[in-house]
């Protein structure tokens, strides 16, 4: 026994210096001690220690017959503990004792194939299969099979096998392969969320002249063959460009998608884009050709591809330009008409300054001669009143687009309305011998509730424009018809001014309502206007729910229907303006306080005139003491000027309001005031004042409002 072991000693000595030194004699690398064994004894011996050394191999060993039925030959132990065998018998009990009965049976087609394959192949004649064997307590292993194939004299073709358990590096595989894959499901669902726009996607690599779709539009579907396969790249889009692009942007495709191209612009930049049109229902739709890098940025090949619908974005760019081309154009336009406004005002200013100037010089130089005095006084009367007109007009039109004025119902008679208005016009009218004829036959009920003044201005500015733009000799038409409505107490009213005078041009009346425009004839002509009146009259209908309708013919003549309707009042309830510029008895005296001097004065000479009793302060504070002071039923009213030193008008209308004698607080009070906005008069009815009346002040109407407040007393 001491020998055998000391000869395994020797055979392991032999072994480690064979392997140390390949083909030197032993005798050269180390002393042994000698032995008297014959060769074959020796092999023997040598093949008993391989055995023991197979056996206690730490991983599985195995041989067996490349033929037949691949019986097994040899198994180590460490094979035996990875299919949880005890002993070879059982081995061989669980693997009917072939190598067929080690793979599992799913597997063992492939595998036999593989390591046929690889035999032939391989000059060593070496394989590796990995696959799947139950062990003997019926869990399923992994393991990993080195294969050698062997020529074997005594045995025939033979296998020898170093198999590995490897179900746990196979765990830890599949485990980071489910990571990389949860990872790579995590990005496209993030490309995907991000792409949710792009209607095809594909990946190319320019250098493999391949390109693979990920998500493809029916269009270019068409030209693919399959979602997720790949195909050549070159020419990929060519019958899709030919099919479907716009004729006119198919070069520029083309040329986007051409890898030299893309390859130049992606020299420096991450992604490039175009735009471009395709015909979607015979329509052009647009759409983005998005190229991103996303290989290398020193050599361009891979790249992706994105193809977004942008219809929608370029339609609302196209609507966004429209509209502010749109504005440009009106701001061009309003500009222009702002530089012919104030050219005309420059000479519309000047020329009744000019006459007021001049009239006021020759006036002076003839001071003695009454009648030209007279004559020179009218003159810059009517020079003033062009003057006042036109200021008038432009506080109107700013304050109806600032919302400053509004509307009153009052109660009106529509046919007393006309008719005076006639009047008041036929003057002008016979200046330049032109009839103007009233018809208000059709005029059922002429008493209706609405704002008289608003709807005369309305009226007014179209006969005074018939007269403007009639020659001589000319006839105007003014009617009013009623037309009723469903609704029992109201009516509708069509007011018609027609003359026969030099008529519109069809281009002009596009723009008749525009402020401060004017047609040119009619600015050659000489004839003053602002380009205003028409402005105002819309707005102002437009304000009371109504409209103006124009038609006309150059040289023959313009006809301006105003339609509105009116609420009717009850029987016997008329408005009756008469006897408006009656002055009245003037029982109680009116109190005119206003800081400038000319103004009171000119104020009082008219009261006076009227035959009303007048008393002044010039100053609010003096006001209110002489208010203060009175005997109650002195005064029956106070003009009150609003912007005056010491104390303006909205402090001393406070302070009458709240003396302690009811009578002499509640006088009534009427605020005069050169700014005739809406926010002067909310103010000055705020502090307790009762009306508003606008400077310069319009003596018809200072004269009814006294009348009637006197008379109401
Ligand atoms: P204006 O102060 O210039 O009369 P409007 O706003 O009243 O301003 O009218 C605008 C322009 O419309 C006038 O300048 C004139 O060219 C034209 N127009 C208005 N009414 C008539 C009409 N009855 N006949 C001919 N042209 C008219």
């Amino acid at each position: 026994m001491d020998k055998d072991i000391r000869m395994d000693h020797n055979i392991m000595e032999y072994l480690l210096a064979e392997l140390k030194h390949p083909g030197k004699p032993v005798q050269d690398i180390c002393r042994l001690p000698g032995t008297a064994l014959t060769l074959e004894e020796y092999g023997r011996k040598a093949a008993i220690q391989m055995r023991r050394f197979l056996d206690e191999m730490p991983g599985g060993f195995l041989i067996y017959h490349a033929d037949g039925d691949e019986e097994i030959i040899y198994a180590n132990k460490a094979l035996l503990r990875i299919f949880c065998c005890s002993s070879l018998e059982e081995f061989r009990k669980l693997t009917g004792n072939s190598f067929q009965g080690i793979v599992y049976p799913d597997d063992l087609e492939e595998v036999e194939e593989s390591i046929r394959t690889q035999i032939a192949r391989n000059k060593y004649d070496l394989d590796y299969v990995e696959y799947r064997i139950v062990t003997k307590e019926g869990s399923i292993r992994y393991v990993e099979d080195y294969g050698h194939f062997i020529r074997s004299q005594s045995m025939g073709n033979v296998f020898y096998v170093f198999i590995g358990d490897a179900t746990e590096k196979r765990k830890q595989q599949k485990k980071e392969e489910r990571q990389t894959q949860q990872e790579y499901f995590q990005q496209l669902e993030m490309i995907e969320g991000l792409s949710i726009d792009y209607e095809s996607i594909f990946y190319a690599d320019l250098d493999a002249d391949r390109i693979r779709a990920y998500r493809m539009s029916e269009r270019i579907a068409e030209q693919f063959v399959q979602e997720g396969r790949e195909q050549k790249y070159t020419g990929f889009d060519t019958g899709y460009i030919d099919r479907w692009v716009h004729p006119d942007d198919r070069e520029l495709v083309r040329r986007t998608t051409d890898p030299d191209y893309i390859r130049k612009n992606l020299a420096n930049k991450k992604s490039m884009h175009i735009c471009y049109r395709i015909y979607r229902d015979d329509k052009p739709a647009y759409l983005q050709l998005r190229i991103v890098n996303i290989g290398s940025s020193e050599h361009i090949s891979q790249i992706m591809i994105g193809y977004r619908n942008i219809d929608d974005e370029i339609l609302k760019e196209m609507e966004r330009n429209r509209i502010l081309e749109e504005a440009l154009s009106d701001a061009q336009l309003a500009n222009q008409a702002k530089n012919i406004f104030l050219s005309n005002m420059s000479h519309d200013i000047r020329t009744p300054m000019n006459g007021i100037v001049g009239y006021a010089v020759l006036a002076k130089n003839h001071i003695d001669d009454k009648e030209k005095l007279m004559e020179y006084l009218n003159m810059i009367t009517s020079s003033s009143d062009v003057l006042l007109q036109l200021l008038n007009n432009i506080f109107e039109v700013v304050g109806i687009d600032s919302e400053q004025i509004h509307l009153e119902e009052n109660k009106c008679n529509l046919v007393e309305m006309l008719s005076n208005i006639r009047t008041a016009m036929s003057l002008r009218a016979e200046e330049k011998d032109i009839e103007i004829l009233l018809d208000v036959s059709k005029v059922e009920h002429s008493l209706v509730y609405g704002d008289q003044n608003k709807i005369s201005q309305v009226i007014l500015y179209m006969i005074d424009n018939a007269i403007k733009y009639t020659n001589v000799n000319g006839k105007i038409h003014i009617s009013a018809a009623e037309q009723p409505m469903p609704v029992r107490d109201r009516a509708v009213y069509q007011f018609v001014v027609e003359d026969n005078g030099i008529g519109i041009s069809k281009e002009f009346l596009k723009r008749i309502f525009e402020p401060f425009e004017r047609e040119k004839s009619t600015t050659i002509g000489g004839v003053y206007g602002t380009g205003l009146g028409l402005t105002i009259a819309k707005k102002i209908v437009e304000m009371m729910d109504g409209s103006i309708d124009i038609d006309s013919t150059v040289g023959v003549g313009s006809k301006f229907t105003v339609t509105l309707c009116f609420r009717l009042q009850e029987e016997g309830d008329a408005c009756n303006r008469a006897n408006v510029t009656d002055p009245g008895a003037g029982r109680k005296a009116i109190l005119m306080v206003d800081d400038n001097e000319i103004n009171l004065e000119i104020g009082v000479e008219l009261l006076k005139d009227a035959g009303y009793f007048v008393e002044t302060a010039t100053d609010g504070q003096i006001a209110v003491e002489k208010v203060k002071n009175s005997k109650p039923g002195t005064f029956g009213l106070v003009l009150m000027d609003l912007q005056m030193p010491i104390m303006n008008g909205f402090d001393a209308a406070k302070a009458i309001r709240s003396l302690p004698e009811p009578e002499l607080a509640n006088i009534p009070i009427v605020a005069l005031s050169a700014n005739a906005l809406k926010e002067d008069k909310k103010m000055a009815l705020n502090s307790g004042m009762n009306e508003h009346l606008p400077k310069p002040i319009d003596i018809d109407q200072l004269y009814e409002l006294v009348h009637q407040i006197l008379n109401d007393v």
